[in-house]
Order: structure tokens, then sequence, then C-alpha cells
């Protein structure tokens, strides 16, 4: 590779589609391995999945960098305020996603709901000779309350309404856009709906968004799925609510601290688990490389860039 190629750090684990990319046309040196301090001087871009966590002080030894490229839709881990005072561009990969994430959502509420991961142990434990597996809550007709009617937020209304779901939503403002009912208070929503499907960003903005207050409105006989950011639900009143039954249960893909799961979540029997997979397909991956890519060959090509995240719109 030519050392006349752009050089660029990769800042987390990224899709093997988008590391092929980047080697065809850029210097790639890896976050963690960068033994010549010559190198931070040369980097014009950083590129990471949506779980990296690029900080000022981070930002601040690449005294050269133009952007950052974030293979993901979610960007809470960037401190786009700080690249911003820069004039640093961060982009990100928006609407290529919004299938797998919706379809992983409606997996978890059929999943929790009808219980199919117990299902299948108790089919493969041979318990079935003792007897019927429990009845189940079904899924089809229920009240459903999604907060967030964003990209994904909508994909997921879309799916529902095809499960005859009964649909209303929070989100900061009213959508003019959307058949849904808009709830403006999100504890309102929770005590109002059977599932409570969270698909907000991340962020301090949404931080424990979904804590015990919602959670007791949403009640005993009420189930959440969380395919938004751990940090949006309180962990830990999620888990007493669960120990406790003051819900019914949860279906979740991401977490507080990943990839660190507590034991407690991991023991219950009312939760169904994913390791933040939502967007975890061949087609999509490859979907959110080629866009990551084509955001950053955009800007060294001296082109617009294609996603910017809407802080750094013009
Ligand atoms: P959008 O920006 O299109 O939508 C975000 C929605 O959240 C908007 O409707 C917004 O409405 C709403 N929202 C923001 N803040 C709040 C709040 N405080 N209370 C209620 N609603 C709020 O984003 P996407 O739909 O494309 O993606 C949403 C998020 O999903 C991503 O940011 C990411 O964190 C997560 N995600 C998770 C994945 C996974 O693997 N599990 C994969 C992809 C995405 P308003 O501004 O009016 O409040």
């Amino acid at each position: 590779m030519s050392i006349h190629h752009p050089e660029i750090v990769v800042t987390s684990r990224i899709p093997p589609f988008l590391t092929t990319g980047l080697q065809e046309k850029y210097v790639v040196h890896e976050r963690d391995h960068i033994r010549d301090r010559q190198v931070f001087g040369r980097v014009r871009a950083l590129v990471g999945g949506g779980e990296s966590k690029i900080d000022a002080s981070y930002m601040a030894l690449f005294p050269a960098l133009e952007m950052i490229s974030v293979c993901g839709v979610g960007y809470d881990g960037i401190d786009v305020a700080a690249a911003k005072k820069r004039g640093i561009m961060v982009s990100h990969t928006p609407e290529v996603l919004n299938d797998d994430v919706a379809d992983l959502a409606l997996g978890l509420l059929l999943a929790v709901a009808r219980k199919i991961p117990a299902a299948d142990r108790f089919t493969r434990n041979a318990d079935w000779l003792d007897g019927p597996f429990p009845l189940t809550r079904k899924l089809t007709g229920a009240k459903l309350g999604i907060v967030g009617m964003g990209r994904i937020g909508q994909a997921i209304a879309k799916r529902a309404a095809a499960f005859d779901m009964d649909i209303s939503y929070n989100t900061r403002h009213q959508r003019s856009d959307v058949p849904y009912k808009y709830v403006p208070n999100v504890t309102a929503l929770a005590a109002a709906v059977d599932f409570l499907v969270v698909i907000t960003p991340g962020g301090a903005a949404t931080r424990n968004l979904i804590n015990a207050e919602v959670l007791k409105a949403l009640g005993p006989q009420g189930f959440l799925v969380n395919v938004a950011r751990g940090s949006v639900v309180d962990q830990v009143a999620l888990i007493e609510a669960l120990q406790k039954k003051t819900i019914a249960g949860a279906g979740l893909d991401v977490y507080v601290d990943e990839p660190n799961v507590p034991a407690e979540l991991r023991k219950l029997d009312n939760v169904v688990l994913t390791p933040h997979v939502a967007s975890g397909t061949v087609e999509t991956r490859k979907a959110m490389s080629a866009l990551a890519l084509a955001n950053l060959d955009a800007h060294m090509s001296g082109q617009p860039i294609i996603t910017p995240v809407p802080e750094c719109r013009p």
C-alpha cells in the first residue's frame, strides 16, 4: 500500500466487508496497535462500529483528523460536539439496517411472549414426556407501545400492524406522518400497553428513560423489548422488576456494559437475551459497510458526505 493513500484508524470491531474495502484504498491502522508515534499526525479519518467510544481526548491525539465514519446508525459513543468544534465531520449508516432491527424486535416480541427459547429447551430436554408446555401470551391483536418512532420505530410499527396490533408511540415531538396514537408521556404509554418496545438513540438525553416508574406502569402483564441501547433502560430497576415479576418479561438485545451481561439477568427465565445482533445479518452488514466506505471515499475525494449525522448536516 502506497504511503500516498490516506491513513485511517479503525477504532473498534468492524465487519470483514468493511475491512476489505478499506484495505484497498487506505493505509489502515488499528486503534491499539499503533507503534510509530508519527502515524498519529498523518491520520485523516477514524472508522468504527456503532459502539465506538471516541471522546475529545482521543480525537486530540490526531491533529490532522478530518472525519469519523461510523458503521452503524447509533453514534452515542462519539462526542459529536467536540468533533464539530474542530470541524471534524461525523457520518453514520441510517436506513440500510431498518428492516433487520425491526425484524429482530418482532422476533424478541414473539420469543418472549410465546416463550420460544424455553419451549425449545423443554422439547430438547424431553420434558414434554411429563406433560404439556405451559400456555403463553398471544401477540396478535395486543396493544403495542413504541418509544421512538424514527426510521426503525416505523419499520417495527409496519410489521406490528401485520399482527393486527393496536399501536401507539412516544417521542418528544408528535409526528404528522404516522397513523399511530401519540402518547406524550412514556409512563402513560407503558400503562396503556401490553408490549413496550424501545427504539430511541442512546446517550445522555435518553439515559434511564425507561425507569422503575415506567416499568411499574407496564405492570405484571406487560413485556419490555429493548433494541435501542442498554443505557436507555435502568438495568438495575429492570432486573428487580423481572425478579419480582412486577413486569411479565423482557426481550433484550442491548445492555449497559456490553459485552458484560449481569449474572442476575442471565439467570432469569422470563427474559430472552440476544448479544446486540439486531443488524447482524450478512446482507445488512454488507450494506452498512458499503455506506460507511462510501462516506469515507466521498470525503477523501472532496465530495459531500452522503449520510452525515444530523448535527453535521449543512
Ligand atoms: P431515528 O433518529 O430515525 O429515530 C429516533 C427516534 O427516537 C425519533 O422518533 C425520536 O423522536 C425518538 N426519540 C429521541 N429521543 C427521545 C426521547 N427522549 N424520548 C422519546 N423518544 C425519543 O433513529 P433510528 O430509528 O434510525 O435508530 C434509533 C436507534 O436505534 C439508534 O440511535 C440506535 O441507538 C438503535 N439501534 C440499535 C441497533 C441494535 O443493534 N440493537 C441497530 C440500529 C440502531 P423525537 O426526536 O421526536 O423525540
